[in-house]
């Protein structure tokens, strides 16, 4: 019933977006690594210019580097842009080209975890696999745990999730549930009202049951979700990592060039701590370093 439900609401209610639209699992991979931190709407225009240049795996896979991190500004955490390059060269080398099916298998893949292991299974390969992120978890918990309880761990989560993806349609099911975390089942004010499962909620039904007064259509307080908070961005180390990726967007640098174009944009740091984040930068990929020079690998 939940399920009916909620995939007759999604229908009806569900955001016309250019990744529901395929079933490639490039395009849904590229587009799962550019919503992870990414809003939607900063999302779109650049889903569709990344793949106007890169059109397809291989391409991708044969790339410059520099182009690929070049093609990812203005999404941030540049880390995606190195992960999305590296799992489409193993695809290529491994598989030839053809993303594996299976979530196991998937999750071999550089830089794919649970979460993007499930997604590329479900919404390439219309599996019913069930995966968590921030808006699945916060429904699933909310909807369909004691809400007096403590949290459950991550793994009873994802199993109680498992239990509600209806047979033959999981792709729909997890659209849905996410779509209804992003703009229903919010984090800080969840329309309770507008939802289409509350009479299935137990959330909803703890707070009516605490309080009699309650209109049941009427907006109620959410129940406190522990969820990522993220650090302060202004003067942080990604804030830093990202100003240097976009100096060198432009064109290689010498450490003293960079620290120059950090202090002109406001940003103060000693030598030795920009020497350190830059070493952070060679470390993951994102840089590397001829004769001084630091610049975006080829
Ligand atoms: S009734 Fe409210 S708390 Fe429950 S799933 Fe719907 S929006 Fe979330």
């Amino acid at each position: 019933m939940i399920a009916n439900a909620l995939i007759a609401w999604f229908g009806a209610n569900g955001r016309d977006l250019p990744w529901r639209h395929t079933r490639d699992p490039y395009r849904v991979l590229v587009a799962e690594l550019m919503l992870q931190q990414t809003q939607v709407e900063r999302v779109i225009p650049k889903y569709h210019a990344f793949l106007a240049q890169f059109p397809d795996i291989h391409t991708l896979a044969t790339a410059p580097t520099s182009a690929v991190i070049t093609a990812w500004q203005g999404l941030g955490y540049n880390r995606r842009a190195l992960y999305l390059q590296r799992t489409a060269q193993a695809v290529v080398s491994q598989y030839a080209g053809i993303f594996p099916r299976d979530v196991a298998t998937l999750k071999q893949l550089p830089g794919i975890g649970d979460y993007t292991s499930g997604a590329i299974a479900c919404f390439a390969y219309e599996q019913d696999v069930a995966f968590l992120d921030t808006n699945i978890r916060r429904v699933i918990l909310r909807l369909l745990t004691d809400p007096q309880a403590l949290i459950p761990s991550e793994q009873s989560l994802r199993d109680l999730a498992a239990q509600h993806v209806p047979s033959g349609q999981g792709w729909a099911w997890n659209q849905a549930i996410m779509e209804l975390g992003a703009i229903i089942c919010t984090a800080n004010s969840p329309k309770c009202p507008r939802c289409p499962l509350r009479g299935d909620c137990r959330d909803y039904a703890a707070r009516l049951a605490a309080d009699d007064a309650l209109e049941p259509l009427a907006p109620a307080k959410p129940r406190r979700v522990a969820e990522r908070k993220d650090a302060p961005f202004a003067g942080s180390n990604r804030q830093i990592r990202g100003r240097i990726i976009d100096a060198l967007r432009q064109t290689p640098h010498s450490l003293t060039q960079i620290h120059t174009h950090l202090l002109q944009s406001g940003l103060n740091l000693d030598t030795t701590k920009l020497a350190a984040v830059i070493a952070g930068l060679v470390r993951d990929g994102l840089v590397v370093t001829t004769d001084s020079i630091i610049k975006l690998p080829e």
